[in-house]
């Protein structure tokens, strides 16, 4: 009980810029630092215990309890456009990554390790290479929680913008601390207390004001305070007691992939647990495989890479997609097992996403409609995009799907054109709620991921009867139930 009255409780809080409105209920931060302010004891906190991580984090299993050791920190920078958040990312890489390692660089993974020094030594931590809430946001959504400590930089003299807020939400959604940077405190209008303040406002509390978020004055353009902010980051990380047990096969998240050229799928994992070795078998969302070759951050070949550190790996069959979790496993024939497993759950979650969302597959449009589970979509048309290898298969199709009893149901071709699947015919067919058919194309393994992930079916074929028997059966499944 506090012996203190609430109107003077209430100009206390106004006199730090927060104005209650009266029954919003006050954020833990606030009251740490009412309490503090009127010398009362707050009790908080639980004690950190190994088991309550490793249920949290789930990436723990009963046998790395007794085998914790200390891991990096990872990091994401997030904030407005415009606060500077690459221009921070920019000058940690150019300062702090370690000469040797920055002379290899030539394209980055994804990720970096930095060096920071405290008290005298060099303490690495891992900073995702993407800044933007999006990424965050999109990891999240697939479960997926690689970064420990949110930096998120609002610039001086513009103060909290939307994305500033969506940062916030995702961060605190996440269960991840936040540190605040700060930024362009150089430039005229710079106004860093206002920040602090509508920071505040929103229940973020200046450590400097009794609070529990720690602020750092920065500019990312001159660094100036840069190490200030980084060591902050670190006593933060510090407190978190970050751990992970090297001394087991890797486990950890797809951060980045792609289809490169010469070497196929590429991916950047960050080891979440174990070490990840060369030669590993692997399996990653729906891909598998073979770790053929490591790089590190600085595009080095290495052998190994341990708990926290960013790797790219190649040697995966398909193209993961980021968020997606890997494992090492034994064999070969388990790694694929499980990719299949994992593909064929997924494809049933798709299934029933789409039903809500109102994407369309072909068989989704001809069971809902012979359900008559009509969820607003047109289904009385199919709307059709059509890749073929030669210019003359699309006629010869064409005129093969539209001898089709079309009485109830029509067929739109959106886009007949030659050449393999594409992005952009992915792109298009969201839009449209259309369904891609290839004849005798192909779909590179990073186009069916991002049509995968958009919600987006590409059907392909090599006989042409089969192609047309499938739309066929669709439409009179849809052709049965209408009146
Ligand atoms: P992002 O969209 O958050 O990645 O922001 P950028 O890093 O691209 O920065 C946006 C603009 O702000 C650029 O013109 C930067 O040069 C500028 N900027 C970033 N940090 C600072 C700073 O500390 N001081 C000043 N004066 N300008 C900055």
């Amino acid at each position: 009980n506090l012996a203190v009255s609430e109107g003077e409780i209430l100009g206390f809080l106004y006199s730090k810029g927060i104005k209650p409105d009266g029954v919003q209920t006050l954020d833990k931060d606030i009251v740490k630092m009412v309490c503090k302010e009127y010398d009362v004891e707050v009790i908080d906190a639980a004690p950190f215990r190994v088991e309550d991580m490793a249920k949290k984090k789930e990436i723990f299993d009963e046998e790395d309890l007794d085998k914790l050791e200390d891991r990096p920190p990872v990091l994401t920078i997030m904030g407005h456009v415009d606060h500077g958040k690459t221009t921070l990312l920019d000058h940690i890489r150019k300062t702090k990554v370690a000469a040797s390692e920055a002379g290899g660089i030539t394209q980055g993974i994804g990720a970096y390790k930095v060096q920071v020094p405290i008290d005298g030594n060099l303490r690495p931590c891992v900073f995702l290479d993407t800044p933007g809430h999006e990424a965050f946001g999109a990891m999240r959504a697939r479960g997926a929680r690689v970064t420990d400590i949110a930096i998120i930089v609002v610039a001086a003299d513009d103060g909290i913008r939307p994305q500033t807020n969506e940062a916030i939400a995702h961060a605190k959604a996440a269960g991840v601390p936040i540190v605040i940077a700060i930024n362009k405190i150089d430039k005229d209008g710079a106004n860093p207390e206002r920040v602090m303040q509508e920071l505040s406002s929103i229940g973020l509390m200046p450590e400097d004001w009794g609070g529990d978020i720690p602020m750092v004055q920065i500019s990312a353009l001159k660094g100036e305070n840069v190490d200030d902010l980084l060591e902050t980051v670190m006593l933060v990380a510090e407190l978190q007691e970050l751990k992970a047990n090297p001394h087991r096969n890797a486990k950890g998240t797809v951060i980045e992939a792609g289809l490169d050229k010469s070497t196929g799928p590429v991916a950047t994992f960050i080891v979440q647990n174990g070490t990840l070795k060369k030669g590993d078998i692997i399996v990653c969302g729906e891909a598998f495989g073979k770790a053929r070759a490591l790089f590190d951050d600085g595009g080095k070949r290495v052998d190994e890479a341990g708990p926290s550190l960013p790797i790219q790996v190649i040697g995966l069959n398909n193209v993961p997609v980021a968020g997606d979790e890997f494992e090492v496993v034994s064999t070969l024939d388990i790694a694929r097992e499980k990719a299949e497993s994992r593909a064929e759950s997924l494809r049933i979650e798709r299934i029933s996403a789409k039903a809500e969302d109102g994407k369309v597959t072909l068989s989704s449009f001809a069971s809902a409609v012979s359900s008559r589970t009509h969820t607003g979509l047109d289904l009385h048309q199919l709307v059709i995009i059509m890749k073929v290898d030669l210019q003359g298969s699309i006629e010869a199709i064409r005129q093969a799907l539209q001898v089709l009893p079309q009485d109830n149901v029509t067929m739109k071709f959106l886009l007949q054109a030659a050449g393999d699947v594409t992005k952009s015919d992915v792109d298009l067919a969201v839009a449209s709620k259309a369904i891609i058919f290839g004849f005798n194309v192909k779909a590179p393994g990073s186009v069916k991921s991002y049509a995968d992930n958009k919600g987006v079916e590409i059907r392909l074929y090599k006989v042409i009867y089969e192609l047309i028997d499938d739309v066929r059966t669709a439409m009179e499944g849809l052709l049965e139930t209408v009146e």
